[in-house]
């Protein structure tokens, strides 16, 4: 079979090697569809602190099930099938007490582990979730990054009816945004530098957009909410700046949940933090219930994916697709790979 591998930064192999077997307890799953994301390139670029090569990428991914390991009762050949790319220990004290997604030994597949970027992949079988018949491939290698969404959307200490701002229209940003809406907020703001990815944040239903390139952000959150401002902010970039401009603009008392991933150390205002009674929360992955959750508001129609698809390769094109996504940063979103 053919895998792709990142073998050093911006050096990417096509190599023939042997199919895997699924172990017990194992599938065996024919990849189809894998979703291109900011970690992934950051780690082209041999930017990403936790992402070495060589590796095999690919953690957005759906895929059909072509084989069964002994002992796999679960799941049948053919079943179309995403999967949750988290490798745990099972014994530190997070994955004791429910919070896997946070293990101190956490392995993430297409990240710290073989990932999809081949034809064929054996993974545990409780990492794989089954998808409906109305998700096709396409929205399935797009639960991934839907359930980051979820997941930031339920560590907020309270949704319904609330107005949350969201910093960084990207994939992630407009995802989470989508989260956040369908699962009960009042009202979504979101801010970004992009004009692209700010139309195509409303033409996935987002209420407020603003570009706070050319518009003073502190003075749209008073137009549009009033004196009271939004009751909490969303930072979906990882930089310095958007950081800095939550804890800024946040309402006292108010809550900030952290989704971006920082490349850098940025400096921040922990004095405002404390002087204003903010709530700094981070926000990881996701769980299992969190993809229960994506899949449904896939299936009931409650978010939109479709805006969010710039392009497609196969999976020779890798390098390609790369260099799309450097030669289009500004208006790209999901770049997916075919297999
Ligand atoms: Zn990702
Ligand atoms: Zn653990």
């Amino acid at each position: 079979m053919i895998q792709v591998v990142l073998s050093q930064p911006e050096k990417i192999e096509i190599r023939e090697v042997p199919k895997p077997s699924p172990a017990a307890g194992q599938v065996l799953l024919k990849i189809k569809r894998i979703g291109i994301c900011g970690s992934d390139i950051h780690a082209y670029y041999g930017k990403h602190p936790y992402i070495k090569c060589p590796i095999v990428q690919g953690h957005e991914f759906s895929a059909e099930v072509a084989e069964l390991g002994p002992d796999v009762t679960q799941f049948q050949v053919g079943d179309r099938v995403t999967v949750r790319p988290q490798l745990t220990c099972g014994r530190c004290y997070q994955c004791l007490h429910g919070d896997y997604h946070i293990c101190d030994e956490l392995k993430v597949i297409g990240c710290q582990a073989e990932g999809a970027a081949q034809e064929f992949l054996a993974v545990p079988q409780d990492l794989v979730v089954k998808l409906p018949d109305s998700i096709d491939y396409d929205y399935g290698a797009m639960v991934e990054p839907l359930a980051v969404g979820v997941h930031a959307a339920g560590r907020l200490s309270e949704l319904k009816g609330r107005k949350v701002l969201i910093l960084g229209a990207g994939t992630i940003g407009n995802l989470t945004a989508q989260a956040v809406k369908a699962l009960g907020a009042n009202s979504v703001m979101i801010a970004d530098i992009s004009d692209v990815r700010l139309e195509i944040a409303r033409k996935c239903g987002i209420d407020f957009t603003v570009n706070n390139a050319r518009a003073d952000l502190a003075s749209e959150i008073r137009k549009t909410y009033g004196e009271s401002k939004a009751d909490a902010i969303i930072e979906c970039v990882g930089a310095g700046q958007t950081i800095n401009q939550a804890i800024t603009l946040a309402r006292k008392g108010s809550e900030i949940i952290v989704v971006g991933v920082f490349g850098e150390k940025p400096s921040v205002d922990v004095g405002l933090i404390q002087d204003r009674e903010l709530r700094v929360i981070g926000s990881l992955m996701y769980k299992k219930e969190d993809y229960e959750t994506a899949i449904d508001l896939i299936k009931s129609g409650k978010v939109h994916l479709q805006p969010l698809i710039s392009q497609r390769f196969s999976l020779i094109q890798y390098a390609e697709a790369y260099k799309y996504i450097e030669q289009n940063r500004e208006k790209t979103m999901k770049v997916l790979i075919e297999v």
